[in-house]
């Protein structure tokens, strides 16, 4: 890996550039914010957001470099050199990997080890850090806020900033008790991410920035030039479904939510505070609706109705398992 030194002087010449994908509420653009306070040289971050709600995937850019005229640009970062995904639940939905340089890092918040996240991404040109970042927020914070964790990781692949750097953006950035809590989890993060050199992995070439689109989205509609009235969209069914019909919203949160049909009554109050109609209610032979479930496709853990529900007939149970943070024994290239 490369050392401080050698990392000061590629960065008189080179940019880094790192793209953060998380969730929004999940703190992504703070971590990026913190990254370019920590950095010592010169360094811009832009945040990027579609149709903002909690939970929706989102992205943000840094650039960093010890050359001020080497971080003007503001448009998002198309190849980057680090990648940190502080959501796993976004792995099956974008693809973080898009543009990432060869020899680059991949830094995932995960329980997965690195050879089988070698295959989710499909990419054997590069290296994979790991970190079970959800259990040291639940463990240190208390909730599921990995921001400043997987800036823990980050430092143990690359310097691009010291340990006393990164925990005094973070007391400059957070109060009392959770300044020092942040502060305890980047350095529990750094010692127990897990990281992998592929051994078959170029070296990284900083000087590559190929600005190549890395996420393109078509829904199949016309353009604005193409409609008849501004504002309405045909299609051959009338109707184009819209929100979270289309959306597997159930893939943003980290919990299960259960229901207890035992102990619920019926009262609908987690029927009326869903943001996701997610509360499954049907009209029984009595003629009056009941509550039949949850519909898991759609439940974004949100935690609202487990609690507005007056009797605790609904409760909650972590997605992921135990971390698998260690490398299969019989590869080599990890530790
Ligand atoms: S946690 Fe409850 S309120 Fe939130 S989306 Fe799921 S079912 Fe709806
Ligand atoms: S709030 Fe609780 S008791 Fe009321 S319908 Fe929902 S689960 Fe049942």
């Amino acid at each position: 890996m490369i050392t401080p030194e050698q990392l000061k002087e590629v960065l008189e010449q080179s940019v880094i550039n790192l793209r953060f994908h998380a969730r929004g509420g999940q703190g992504g653009v703070t971590a990026s914010n913190l990254c370019v306070e920590a950095f010592y040289g010169y360094g811009v971050c832009q945040p990027k957001f579609g149709a903002e709600r909690m939970g929706s995937p989102t992205e943000s850019y840094v650039r960093l470099s010890a050359n001020v005229d080497l971080v003007r640009n503001n448009e998002q970062v198309y190849a980057p050199h680090i990648v940190a995904v502080l959501d796993p639940s976004l792995l099956g939905e974008i693809d973080v990997v898009a543009g990432l340089a060869p020899g680059g890092w991949l830094i995932v918040n995960t329980v997965l080890d690195q050879i089988s996240l070698q295959t989710v991404v499909n990419r054997k040109d590069i290296n994979i850090a790991t970190i079970d970042a959800l259990n040291i927020a639940m463990d240190v914070l208390g909730r599921n806020i990995t921001n400043t964790i997987i800036l823990g990781a980050i430092l143990r692949v690359i310097p691009i900033f010291s340990m006393d750097a990164l925990a005094n953006a973070i007391m400059s950035r957070f109060k009392g008790s959770i300044a020092a809590k942040n502060v305890e989890a980047i350095k529990r993060a750094h010692e127990e991410t897990c990281i992998f050199e592929t051994g078959g992995a170029p070296e990284l070439d900083f000087s590559v920035d190929t600005k190549v689109p890395w996420q393109q989205v078509s829904l199949g509609l016309p353009g604005y030039k193409e409609l008849d009235d501004a504002g309405v969209w045909y299609c051959d069914e009338d109707v184009i479904e819209i929100g979270s019909n289309q959306v597997n919203t159930g893939s943003w949160g980290e919990w299960d939510i259960l229901w207890d049909e035992e102990i619920c009554t019926d009262c609908a109050q987690c029927w009326y505070i869903c943001p996701d109609f997610a509360i499954i209610r049907e009209k029984g032979e009595d003629g009056l609706w009941h509550m039949k479930g949850i519909d898991q496709y759609h439940c974004k853990s949100c935690q609202n109705c487990l609690e507005i529900c007056p009797v605790d007939a609904i409760s909650k149970r972590l997605k992921q398992g135990p971390a698998a943070c260690a490398v299969p024994e019989d590869q080599e290239g990890g530790n």
